[in-house]
């Protein structure tokens, strides 16, 4: 099968990805799916594993954690897995020809105390697709049939890529804001998770309030609903009752926090942030003011989004390649060359 391996961790412009024709398709072990690819979403996390900005987890690994496939066999046990379906249907195995999702979230060891709090997502022992196991720039994976989710219909192989970690992170981190019933929300950065997050947030009766730098991500927040849409670090024209950080921009925690209401919640949503200017505990704090990180997801938050998504449709905007090209989609998403998620296509 076609596979691409980080063959040597370097600015994408080099060509640190090598695309093989000649791998063996992997073979499901104990509780596995094999998955065959329709669609894999180009995440920011791959650039990070591909140029070496996240440390190597496994020699030569096949980058993708936002995989739409179906399923072509079943190794041992993997039968075993109830695996609950979008919108409350009951769970179930999966079986061969099914559609199934590969998502970041890879396995975690349910033993330790976070596990068994219900916080998997923070579990020291958490393995991520694409990262410490081979993903979905491939013809084919594996992936344990307990952390493969189910897909709502009403979708393309490719508009449900994204869902897959944009989408599922956008949600944790509007969960992590606590905005209340028909609440106010501030949304900083508009790109493929938020604006996720956003529809969200409006299909249950919240008033979005967007500041983003670029006119086109301005003009997109307006058409799906946004109330408002101002630059990066704008005042909006209302106090806040909740906000997410998106832009992973340390400075705009001072306008963000400033904008909110007494008692309001601000959740930063990415992995990485630049550092936030100090904080004035009047200004940004007081009034029981809250402030939080992210932590990537549960499988909980997965399939509530999904959930979600099988009940609303999205609106998702794709920029299909072919995989034979997923160095050039690299490439065209840190250039910032597109508006929306890139989709790999076998
Ligand atoms: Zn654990
Ligand atoms: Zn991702």
């Amino acid at each position: 099968m076609r596979a691409w391996h980080v063959e040597a961790p370097g600015p994408a412009e080099g060509h640190p990805l090598r695309l093989s024709t000649e791998d063996d398709i992997p073979r499901p072990g104990p509780g596995e799916l094999l998955l065959k690819v329709l669609a894999c979403g180009v995440c920011r996390t791959d650039l990070h594993v591909t140029e070496g900005d996240l440390p190597v987890h496994r020699r030569g690994v096949t980058p993708g954690h936002e995989v739409v496939a179906e399923v072509v066999a079943l190794g041992e046990g993997a039968g075993e897995a109830q695996v609950p379906g979008p919108g409350g249907s009951p769970a179930r195995p999966f079986t061969a020809g099914d559609r199934a999702g590969a998502a970041w979230l890879r396995s975690t060891d349910q033993e330790c105390k976070f596990c068994r709090r219900g916080a998997e997502n923070l579990c020291p022992h958490s393995r991520y697709t694409g990262w410490d196991a081979d993903g979905g720039y491939a013809e084919y994976l594996t992936v344990p049939a307990a952390y493969a989710h189910r897909l709502p219909d009403g979708y393309t192989d490719s508009e449900l890529a994204p869902l897959l970690c944009a989408g599922i992170i956008g949600y944790r981190a509007l969960q992590r804001a606590e905005l209340p019933e028909r609440g106010r929300l501030g949304i900083y950065g508009f790109g493929g998770s938020a604006h996720l997050a956003a529809q969200v947030a409006l299909a249950r009766g919240a008033t979005v309030h967007v500041m983003t730098r670029g006119e086109q991500a301005r003009r997109l927040a307006l058409e799906l609903g946004a109330a408002s849409a101002g630059d990066a670090a704008d005042p909006p024209p209302e106090p806040l009752d909740a906000a997410i950080l998106f832009a992973p921009v340390g400075d705009l925690v001072l306008p963000a926090m400033a904008a909110l209401d007494r008692g309001g919640t601000l959740s930063i949503a990415g992995i990485y942030l630049s550092d936030i200017p100090p904080l004035n505990y009047d200004k940004h704090l007081f009034q029981e003011r809250q402030l939080r990180s992210v932590t990537a997801n549960t499988r909980a938050d997965a399939r509530e989004f999904l959930a979600h998504a099988a009940q609303h449709k999205l609106a998702v905007t794709v920029h299909p390649y072919p995989l034979d090209h997923a160095d050039q989609a690299l490439r065209d998403l840190k250039a910032g060359a597109f508006d929306g998620a890139a989709v790999l296509h076998p």
